[in-house]
């Protein structure tokens, strides 16, 4: 039996955002799915989803983490580039160009 729940499913973007901000709050972290084998298919990046598991004693702390994060902000829309980036992230994951103020 495992002793992990499955906490959310998202894009590899979004999991690996919500992995790095858990790692701080010292929650363990395990990312399942097809996508991290690299078989994204035809699809590409977008549309490969995958799965943030953790520790059951640590799933309501992580849930609370999650929608924290989520309710800080929009998510926005590189100007150089076009692409999308969550709130929380400063600076333009593709092409490194800041956010808009
Ligand atoms: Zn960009």
């Amino acid at each position: 039996m495992s002793d992990k729940c499955l906490l959310a499913k998202g894009t590899l973007i979004e999991i690996h955002a919500w992995k790095g901000l858990l790692e701080t709050q010292d929650i363990e972290v395990e990312l399942k799915g097809e996508a991290l084998l690299g078989a994204t298919g035809e699809f590409g990046l977008d549309a490969s989803y995958a799965e943030v598991w953790v520790k059951k004693d640590k799933i309501d702390h992580a849930r609370n983490i999650l929608d924290s994060m989520q309710q800080q902000g929009e998510s926005w829309c590189c100007r150089e580039c076009g692409e999308k980036n969550e709130s929380n992230f400063e600076l333009c994951w593709q092409c490194g160009t800041e956010a808009p103020e």
